[in-house]
């Protein structure tokens, strides 16, 4: 399917969207009227390819060779460049994956890889190079790791990551989500997503009664959506609507940013950023310094440059509507907090 083809808004589903994507730097070059000799040195066939929602194409300002969107899904070649210092799994992902699929860092909460699939590859991501491959890819698969929250009662929260997990049906992932809030010592079930940002019609009906099943039921779990919005432009009507859905099915949200180079490294961006998710009723959580992965060097910002931003947005802003700003170093108990 092509933008040119007609749609009948009722049959057009998220999962049509995602097939529709843009998977090609020409194509989304031509949508936005740029020459690829305003950018810096393309990368038109990375290893980790260019996917971006035509919803999120539509956010972008056209003839913007800086777009900060744009910023976030564009390839370049510079990715390839090795910098010291940058590693494939910088956050010790490996060494704290417990079972397939299962990452146990931190003493209360475990971490399920639901699935290596996401609505957009965002070229900062700290997970490019984790090798999916390796977790379960059917609910049945999952016994395993499932068996391991059990054993381990000192684990209340899971949070489903990925990936996105997201990009399951509906089925699939509450059928994930029952089995794990059916277990005693789980309260509470986190979402990592970025997709009501990117195909907000994600938020369809049967997610949001599902999402009610598991939340305002009688036996009810607690439901934190952490939502991953960098920069104000990305909150648009559609957003802020599947955020009041899900409100209104009992979710909190939560929104975490990466302190990215060019995209939200002013004060400007990040105060906006910080007003438009308080307006959405999304709190903002964490802004996390970069993690140090190969291919995204030219991302990272200066520590000190994040002190400053958030010393200035304390001096403007509702307390909860300033981030911690963190940092996650391997081998620690928790993220560490810079300020
Ligand atoms: C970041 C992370 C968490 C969650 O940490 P919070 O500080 O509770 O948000 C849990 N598990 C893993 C493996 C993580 O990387
Ligand atoms: S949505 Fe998350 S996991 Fe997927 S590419 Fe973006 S940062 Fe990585």
């Amino acid at each position: 399917m092509g933008s040119n083809t007609t749609l009948d808004p009722k049959a057009w589903t998220w999962q049509a969207s995602l097939r529709d994507a843009i998977r090609s730097v020409d194509e989304l070059l031509e949508l936005l009227g740029l020459s690829a000799d305003q950018l810096p040195q393309l990368d038109r066939s990375p290893d980790f390819p260019l996917l971006v929602p035509r919803e999120y194409v539509q956010r972008m300002e056209r003839f913007h060779p800086k777009d900060p969107l744009l910023l976030q899904v564009l390839p370049l070649a510079v990715e390839n460049q090795w910098t010291p210092g940058f590693h494939i799994d910088a956050v010790g992902d490996h060494a704290s994956t417990q079972e397939p699929g299962v990452l146990h860092k931190y003493q209360s909460r475990a971490l399920l890889i639901a699935t290596g699939l996401c609505a957009v590859h965002c070229r900062y991501c700290f997970r490019r190079h984790y090798p999916y491959q390796e977790t379960p890819k059917s609910l049945a698969q999952w016994d395993e790791s499932i068996q391991y929250i059990i054993d381990h009662p000192q684990i209340d929260e899971v949070i489903l990551s990925g990936g996105d997990p997201l990009s399951l049906g509906n089925a699939k992932l509450f059928g994930l989500i029952q089995r794990v809030t059916n277990i005693d010592h789980v309260t509470r079930v986190r979402i990592h997503t970025r997709f009501p940002v990117m195909i907000p019609s994600r938020i369809d009906r049967e997610f949001i009664e599902l999402l009610e099943k598991t939340s305002l039921a009688q036996n009810p779990k607690s439901v934190w959506m952490v939502l991953h919005v960098n920069h104000a432009n990305e909150i648009d009507p559609a957003l802020r609507e599947a955020c009041g859905k899900l409100r209104r099915a009992g979710a909190v949200l939560l929104n975490q940013a990466v302190l990215l180079r060019g995209v939200n490294d002013h004060f400007e961006a990040q105060r906006d950023l910080c007003k438009k998710l308080t307006d959405a009723g999304i709190i903002p959580y964490y802004l996390h310094q970069l993690d140090r992965v190969t291919g995204t060097a030219h991302f990272e910002c200066d520590q000190h440059q994040g002190e400053m931003l958030i010393a200035r947005l304390r001096d403007e802003l509702s307390g909860y509507a300033v981030p911690r700003f963190v940092k996650e170093i391997a081998g620690q108990k928790s993220k560490t907090l810079i300020l």
